[in-house]
């Protein structure tokens, strides 16, 4: 794990209803070293920044991630399966209506074919209204520049100027993101969410995948039953719109600090992270001494922790116990990103611990960021064989130790990009350089994206 820049003090803006104890509690936290954060030039401006989104208005409301509390616990029992998924990076200039609606849609085909599959309801949570910023391995690009950050931070314009880290980007950031969070909650709660319609796109996609015949059967018993529910009469508003929640990782703290509400409805002032329903700490964050940990541990959200091929069981359980010290099933989803090589020997023993410990956690698959690999062409890409091995290797260690496998975390866009290699269409090495538009890591265009649904519903009839 790199540690770009530590910074050990940072400014807390003030934030309405932040009892002196809670506050005491953030600065304790926010003291800690923090990974991957940017060397603002003007630490003065950042602070003003700060202190104008603190102002703003909340993204989410408790009420709305309490809710999604209630469905994580669910999975954490074995009683729903959680699909999480959209952009590596969300970027300023792609965060178009069309872009928003193809990823809703791929995620809505997703989740239907999902649900179908595991006859239990899925809570489906987008990577958006929020991704904006990433973690890095190096601190200059290939160009010698200082690296693209993510948009909240500086540019991706090759060009030292625009590579300076600029706080004034973190309102841009909010603004897009509030764009983002308005045309979701409309899509999902009206016509685009109808059951029939998406089960239309997925006929669709059968219709004229290459590897259509071999899902066909299961979309033909959608079919089915779509029709004889609607024979019966059974007309339910659930199947008109769908619920859909957003997420990011929580890196970037100056951001994520300003965005803490409180919410004093209850007994207890209870403190939250306002800039999305659901936080993850991310590999290259996850220090145990560091800020983003005890960040994280304050929050009334659900949070996410991505977890790699190097930790230990015995690390594992010790974040278990900091992120979930009151037993709440689904408080905390673990993410193991393990590369499909790995999975198999590296994720039973730490299933094996944390099921020992008593916690009921999430278990999420995030079969993208281990198998990352440089084509022969010079781009960062990711076999799609290897993406469905490491998801079968997932099913395969849960299946073996009696636990749920809860979920998938993937990289995808509803665009026709090509950035991962495979899938139906057989995107070859020499294709990539045809579409290949994302920001930082690669990811599963549409139909790679609602094949795996298949692939993955098939894991879940086993
Ligand atoms: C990501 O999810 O984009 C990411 C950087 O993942 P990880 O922290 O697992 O490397
Ligand atoms: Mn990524």
């Amino acid at each position: 794990m790199t540690r770009t820049t530590d910074v050990p003090v940072r400014t807390l803006p003030e934030v309405p209803g932040l009892t002196p104890g809670m506050r005491a509690r953030v600065e304790d936290a926010l003291r800690r070293p923090a990974a991957q954060q940017p060397a603002w030039p003007d630490p003065g401006k950042t602070a003003e920044t700060a202190a104008v989104l603190a102002g703003r208005p909340s993204l989410t409301t408790l009420a709305e991630v309490d809710r999604l509390s209630g469905r994580l616990a669910a999975v954490a029992r074995g009683e729903a399966f959680l699909l999480q998924g959209g952009d590596c990076a969300e970027t300023f200039a792609e965060n178009t209506e069309a872009h928003i609606r193809a990823n809703v849609r791929t995620l809505l085909q997703m989740a239907v074919v999902l649900t179908y599959a595991a006859g239990i309801p899925v809570v489906s949570v987008g990577r958006m209204a929020g991704q904006f910023a990433k973690p890095r391995s190096n601190s200059v690009d290939a160009l010698g520049l200082p690296v693209f950050r993510g948009d909240n931070i500086n540019s991706l314009t090759p060009d030292p100027a625009a590579r300076v880290p600029d706080p004034a980007r973190m309102l841009q950031a909010y603004a897009h993101s509030c764009g983002t969070l308005n045309l979701v909650r409309a899509l999902t709660g009206s016509g685009m969410a109808d059951l029939a319609r998406v089960h239309d796109w997925n006929q669709d996609f059968v219709r004229t995948s290459p590897a259509g015949a071999r899902y066909e059967a299961l979309a033909t018993e959608i079919t089915h039953s779509l029709r004889f529910m609607a024979a019966c009469g059974v007309d339910h508003g659930s199947l008109h719109g769908t619920e859909m929640f957003v997420s990011h990782e929580a890196l970037l703290l100056d951001y994520e600090a300003a965005m803490l509400r409180v919410d004093d409805s209850g007994p207890e002032p209870r403190l939250y992270d306002a800039s999305g329903h659901f936080l993850w700490i991310g590999e290259r964050t996850r220090q145990p001494d560091g800020a983003h940990l005890a960040f994280a541990e304050l929050l009334a959200n659900p949070v996410g922790l991505k977890i790699g091929p190097s930790t230990t069981p015995e690390l594992v359980t010790e974040y278990v116990e900091r992120l979930d010290p009151q037993g709440v099933p689904g408080r905390l989803t673990l993410v193991s990103r393990m590369g499909h090589e790995r999975i198999r020997d590296t994720l039973p023993g730490i299933v094996e611990k944390v099921t020992a410990s008593g916690h009921r956690v999430v278990w999420q698959c995030d079969p993208m960021h281990g198998n990352t690999q440089e084509a022969p062409s010079g781009y960062k890409t990711r076999r799609f064989d290897h993406i469905v091995d490491e998801v079968r290797g997932f099913f395969e260690v849960h299946r073996a130790l009696g636990t749920h496998p809860g979920g998938i975390h993937v990289e995808l866009t509803g665009d026709d990009v090509t950035e991962c290699l495979g899938g139906a269409q057989e995107i070859s090495d020499a294709e990539l350089t045809g579409r290949y538009e994302t920001a930082c890591d690669p990811r599963l265009n549409s139909w790679q994206s609602v094949e795996l649904a298949f692939l993955v519903a098939e894991m879940l009839r086993a």
